[in-house]
């Protein structure tokens, strides 16, 4: 059958009735690709897979939220939705309120937002306002304003953020037709943590899945304000999704952490970097350098021991590795060599 967005084919689960207008760019339905060269380099002996989400309309996860918030939004007859955003955010809530002819405000943090995320903001039409602050500072922005404003809140504090972005685990659950023992994650605001536990509780529920997996979240360590039980003021990481030192969804992701007897650990930049180059070179998937924190955290959670052999263990890469494209051209160290139109200068160049 025609695929028609995750609030279609898991309406069941979700707060929509036969009357809710729903607003769907046909987000979810990402691959989930086995990843045995990467198992191997890295001296895995468990099955692993990689979500990739940034195979969604708007190139990151945010989507199936954005789908969930903005319906609902729409439903409720608002006339502007507002975010903070690291860059995903904005895109997918400026390309949801295109879709449903609602005016879109988004704040982030000026000269922190990766190229292709301002791009996408710009060109779905969103009012665009760069504050001199980080996304903590933001944050705290746009939850007064929609306080004291009529403009709906869509970041993943708003519940049916929460509610559209726990469809990834059923569809993880759906695809190995059980839930994996392990879910390395990235983690920024924490929404997403949140969600994937909620997903994989409800299943277990409905009877779907017999057992739940071990919830392992991987803040980068410059704002591992999690791992560090403080507030970070001034967080750093070129991994800029997840440069965020003050976690909404802090308590949320400690509740699935205990639950689940998961983890949540925190990985360097030098370690987010390698997996990020680890992914395209054996894999052939550029993701964003922030969804590379969930390799990393199993890389290193691997080392520790901390993951047992002969398991299922699914990393979710948040986003797209176009929308960074000056962090891909840093990282890669490739070199491109220049010649003329000559054929043998074109042959001495390849090293004929
Ligand atoms: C938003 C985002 C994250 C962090 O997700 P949280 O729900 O804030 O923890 C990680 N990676 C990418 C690419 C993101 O856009």
């Amino acid at each position: 059958m025609y695929y028609q967005g995750l609030i279609n084919k898991y309406r069941k689960y979700l707060p929509v009735t036969d009357s809710t207008p729903v607003i769907t760019l046909n987000e979810g339905n990402t691959p989930l690709i086995k990843a045995d060269n990467l198992a191997k380099k890295i001296g895995l002996e468990s099955n692993l897979y990689l979500k990739f989400e940034g195979s969604n309309p708007t190139g990151s996860f945010k989507d199936r939220g954005m789908t969930m918030a903005v319906t609902k939004a729409k439903e409720a007859g608002a006339g502007a939705i507002i975010c903070a955003s690291t860059g995903n955010t904005s895109a997918s809530a400026a390309a949801y309120g295109a879709k449903a002819g609602i005016k879109t405000f988004v704040l982030i943090p000026d000269g922190y937002i990766a190229l292709g995320k301002l791009s996408q903001a710009m060109m779905y039409g969103a009012e665009i306002i760069a504050i001199q602050g980080n996304f903590d500072r933001a944050l705290e922005c746009v939850r007064e304003i929609s306080e004291k404003y009529p403009v709906t809140l869509v970041n993943s504090v708003n519940p049916f953020r929460i509610e559209g972005q726990k469809t990834g685990a059923f569809e993880i659950c759906d695809a190995l037709g059980k839930a994996p023992e392990y879910h390395f994650i990235p983690v920024g605001n924490a929404g997403n943590i949140t969600a994937y536990w909620k997903g994989y509780r409800e299943y277990f529920k409905e009877g779907i899945i017999k057992t739940l997996p071990k919830m392992m979240g991987y803040e980068a360590e410059g704002s591992a304000a999690i791992v560090r039980g403080e507030r970070i003021m001034n967080p750093e990481t070129f991994a800029t999704a997840i440069r965020i030192g003050n976690p909404a969804s802090w308590t949320q992701a400690e509740a699935a952490r205990d639950e689940s007897k998961g983890k949540i650990g925190c990985v360097t930049d030098e370690k987010i970097a390698e997996a990020y180059k680890m992914l395209a070179s054996t894999e052939g998937i550029l993701c964003e350098p922030a969804s590379a924190a969930s390799v990393a955290g199993l890389i290193q959670a691997n080392k520790e021991g901390l993951v047992e052999a002969g398991t299922d263990i699914v990393c979710i890469l948040t986003g797209n590795g176009l929308k960074d494209p000056d962090n891909a051209i840093k990282y890669s160290n490739a070199d491109v060599k220049k010649t003329s139109s000559e054929l043998d200068d074109v042959l001495r160049a390849m090293g004929i």
